[in-house]
């Protein structure tokens, strides 16, 4: 089946229990034992689906089953953030070992690498630009993994999955791929060869700016235990109700990007011929570097954008004057929303180094909402004007 079908029918559209379609939100911590163990006798394999919700719950299961289906993985999984997925899932490293990473991979991710998983030992390379011979070049005998994330952010930098994971696999070293930004409609990691596919949820997936989340998806049962047992030790895990609303996203995830990305690449086209924008990067634009890489492994440019404008005073100003985009951080709600690099995600990168990765104090990202297109480009128009 396409994976339009799949957003429906994944094995969950229909409780067995009662009918209903779609799965219970079983808002429970803890589940009986049943009638061999209160009799004493020793509880028949299989009889017990779960124990205890930290280790497994039903609706997140059939969030987490319904994720691994749509990247064309083995095993999902489910966390309370897009963070907690990425730290669940460096979890199953040790110390000593070491990461391969994108320098512009997002600030959270980075800051884990730099901060939280060194002082316990993990080391990593931060690469300024991913290819395979940057790749081979950093790789150590205790490399375990390469992470990546394409597009990136702010600057929508394309890095190839094919041949990073190529690179990645002749190393021995496993590929991690954060595709928040394309999503399974778009991009599908694992076929172009990655082993694990993160996610935040909380993004496009859950889609409306109401639910914090994370996912994870293995390629193999071996690696899905592995990171079950970091779910399990961690309990990072994503809690019923909260599973019931990315579960609920992901019925009109194609219809929402495809709607979203149209948008995106009406902005994009006005963006790029405005007399007060400098630059516009959007992979679907002729020219974007990396724009035909990015064509080979994804089957749309997406629905987040960056734009500059000429100085700073008019980026500032856009901000001011946007009526149908509100400045905020996150992407991929129903909702445009503009971004301020700069003062967000990238505050705490000193100007020095922001100007070198080329995120500039006149630029901002949009991520493209549902709203009607013409409107947005009115809206923004004369905000710009
Ligand atoms: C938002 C985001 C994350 C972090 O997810 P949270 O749900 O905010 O923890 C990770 N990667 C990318 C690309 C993101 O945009």
């Amino acid at each position: 089946m396409k994976l339009a079908t799949l957003l429906i029918h994944n094995g969950h559209e229909v409780d067995g229990a009662t009918g209903a379609l779609g799965t219970p939100i079983y808002q429970t911590s803890t589940f009986d034992r049943g009638p061999e163990f209160r009799a004493g006798e020793a509880v028949p394999e299989g009889r017990l689906l779960y124990d205890y919700a930290r280790s497994g719950n039903p609706t997140r299961n059939a969030l987490e089953e319904a994720a691994a289906l749509l990247e064309g993985g083995v095993s999902g999984y489910a966390f309370s953030s897009g963070v907690s997925a990425i730290a669940s899932v460096l979890g199953i490293f040790q110390a000593g070992d070491h990461i391969i990473a994108g320098e512009d991979i997002y600030g959270g991710s980075y800051r884990l690498l730099n901060t939280y998983l060194k002082r316990w030992g993990l080391e990593h390379t931060a690469l300024s630009a991913v290819n395979p011979n940057t790749v081979r070049a950093a790789v150590r005998p205790e490399t375990k993994a390469l992470f990546i994330e394409t597009p990136s952010n702010p600057l929508l930098k394309i890095t190839d999955i094919r041949a990073c994971c190529a690179a990645a696999r002749e190393a021995g070293i496993l590929t991690i791929v954060d595709n928040t930004f394309m999503t399974p409609v778009l991009q599908r990691p694992l076929e172009l060869g990655a082993d694990i596919v993160v996610h935040s949820a909380t993004k496009f997936l859950g889609g409306h700016s109401d639910v914090l989340a994370g996912i994870a998806v293995t390629k193999t049962a071996e690696l899905g235990k592995r990171v079950h047992a970091v779910q399990n030790t961690y309990g990072a895990v994503l809690g019923p109700w909260d599973c019931f609303l990315v579960a609920r996203g992901l019925k009109t995830l194609k219809v929402r990007v495809e709607a979203q990305q149209e948008t995106a690449a009406r902005l994009a086209d006005f963006l790029s011929r405005h007399r007060n924008v400098e630059a516009v990067y959007y992979p679907g634009l002729p020219g974007h570097p990396g724009g035909e890489v990015h064509a080979a492994q994804a089957d749309g440019p997406g629905a987040v954008l960056s734009f500059k404008t000429r100085t700073e005073e008019q980026a500032q100003a856009f901000l001011g004057r946007i009526h149908l985009a509100a400045p905020a951080v996150s992407l991929g709600g129903v909702e445009t929303i503009a971004s301020y690099p700069v003062r967000m995600s990238h505050a705490a990168i000193p100007a020095a180094e922001r100007d070198r990765l080329g995120i500039s104090p006149a630029m901002i990202r949009i991520s493209a909402g549902l709203e009607d297109a013409d409107d947005l480009i009115a809206d923004f128009g004369a905000a710009l004007s």
